[in-house]
Formats: C-alpha cells, sequence, structure tokens
C-alpha cells in the first residue's frame, strides 16, 4: 500500500481537529435563529459577540491558551468546545486506524454527522436533517467501499419501516415517546449497519440510555424519571458507532 497507518492516523488526527472546530460553529448556529452557516463569515463569542482572531480559533489550544474563558468578555467557554473537537479528532485517528483509506474517509463523516446530531439533540431536544444527511451518505459509501450493496439497501428499508411501525404504535399509546428524528437516524445508520447491526445498534443504544439515566437519578438523589424527556439521539450514535466497529465479529455469529 502506498500510504501507512504511521501517516494516515496523526493526519486524520489533526483533520478530526479542523472539522471539529467546524462541528461545533454547526451546533451553535444550526438551531438558531439570527444565524447561518454562511451568516456571520468569522466566528464570534455568542456571549459579547465580539469577532473571534485565529489564535482564539485553533482546535483545542484555544480553549486551554484561554484557560476557558473569552479574550474579550471573560465568559465561560462551554467544555462541548473541546470536547467536541477532540471526540472529532480521536474517532478520526481511530477510522484510519481500523480500516483502509476510502471507509475511513466515508466513517469519518458518519462520525461528524452523528457528533453534530447528538450535541444538537442534547441542548435542543431535536434531531437535525444537516446531520441525519451526513450519516447517511457517509453510511452509504462506507457499505458501498465494503461491497454491502445491494444488501444494506434492502435492509435499510426493512428497518425503516419497522422503525415506523414502533413509532406510531408508541406514540399512539404515549404521545412523543419516540420522536421521528429518531427513526430517520436509525434509517440512515442502517445502510451501514445492516438487519443484524440495526438491532445490535438499538440494543446498545437502549442499555446505555438505561444505565446513564439510573446513574443520573442516583447522582442526583432523585427518583427515576420515567416521563422524563430524554435526547434518545446520542445513544443511538454511540450503539451506531459501535456496531459498525464491530460488525464482522457480529455477522461472523449468524454465519453458518
Ligand atoms: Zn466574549
Amino acid at each position: 500500500m502506498w500510504y501507512s497507518v504511521a501517516f494516515t492516523v496523526p493526519a486524520f488526527f489533526l483533520f478530526g481537529l479542523v472539522f471539529g472546530s467546524f462541528t461545533n460553529a454547526l451546533i451553535y448556529r444550526l438551531p438558531s435563529k439570527d444565524y447561518t452557516i454562511l451568516k456571520p463569515k468569522r466566528s464570534i463569542c455568542p456571549s459579547c459577540k465580539h469577532e473571534l482572531s485565529w489564535r482564539d480559533n485553533i482546535p483545542l489550544f484555544s480553549y486551554f491558551l484561554l484557560a476557558g474563558k473569552c479574550r474579550y468578555c471573560k465568559t465561560k467557554i462551554p467544555i462541548r468546545y473541546p470536547l467536541v473537537e477532540f471526540l472529532s479528532a480521536f474517532l478520526y485517528a481511530l477510522n484510519a486506524f481500523i480500516f483502509p483509506l476510502p471507509e475511513a474517509i466515508a466513517l469519518s463523516l458518519v462520525v461528524t454527522g452523528l457528533i453534530l446530531t447528538s450535541f444538537i439533540d442534547i441542548e435542543h431536544f431535536m434531531i437535525p436533517d444537516t446531520g441525519v444527511v451526513l450519516v447517511g451518505i457517509g453510511a452509504f459509501f462506507w457499505a458501498f467501499f465494503r461491497g454491502r450493496f445491494p444488501n444494506n439497501l434492502l435492509d435499510a428499508l426493512i428497518v425503516t419501516g419497522a422503525m415506523l411501525a414502533f413509532f406510531f404504535i408508541s406514540n399512539a399509546i404515549k404521545k412523543d415517546s419516540f420522536g421521528f428524528g429518531d427513526v430517520e437516524l436509525l434509517g440512515v445508520m442502517a445502510l451501514a449497519t445492516g438487519l443484524i447491526g440495526s438491532l445490535y445498534t438499538v440494543m446498545i443504544a437502549a442499555f446505555t440510555a438505561l444505565a446513564v439515566y439510573a446513574l443520573s437519578s442516583v447522582v442526583n438523589k432523585r427518583k427515576f424519571d420515567r416521563s422524563a424527556q430524554l435526547p434518545f439521539g446520542p445513544f443511538i450514535a454511540v450503539g451506531g458507532y459501535l456496531t459498525i466497529l464491530m460488525l464482522k465479529s457480529i455477522e461472523g455469529l449468524y454465519t453458518f
């Protein structure tokens, strides 16, 4: 092979930092009524609206250089900024470590879509279309490079149909119990994970959601509140990404 992991892993880490920084801007701008992706052109402090210089805007490093505060108004910068940048960089590097170049690129697009979707869901309780589209395109190409078509297309249709049925039934029993965005996200993830993989995605998502909510109710010393609104997007993201990493072993269990 003309490229080696010793080169691609650090390169993907740097790309992940840059795209993570861009993802942060989208997490703030997409749900906002005042901003669009292109307006304003330069990054600004959400608190004092001061335009940021390049040295305030270096992924990960600026946060530590500025000691987590805006240079101009001293407002605390949310931990989400360095977190998203690091997560993006780490997962891009992991993709490059595990998969050949074309698949690593496609899966990194999935990662960016999942991070975008998860953090907007956590902050606004909604799944952004932009996130679903990015995950869909990345998942399609990942599966394509792995020679999983046309099988996965049929699988994705079956999963979407099943999730739609579940969506209507659960919402008939209890209103707003399962969001339509969750159906879309599981549907596009299925392009990569296929049928068996989708079952694992849902299973991992449900178990981690349960564990996190049980843990948070212990930590916050409040009663386990079943009516509390919970963003499910981040759990689908964790379940889907882990499933993609383990897909070969998972499907190995079902081939005879
Ligand atoms: Zn500021």
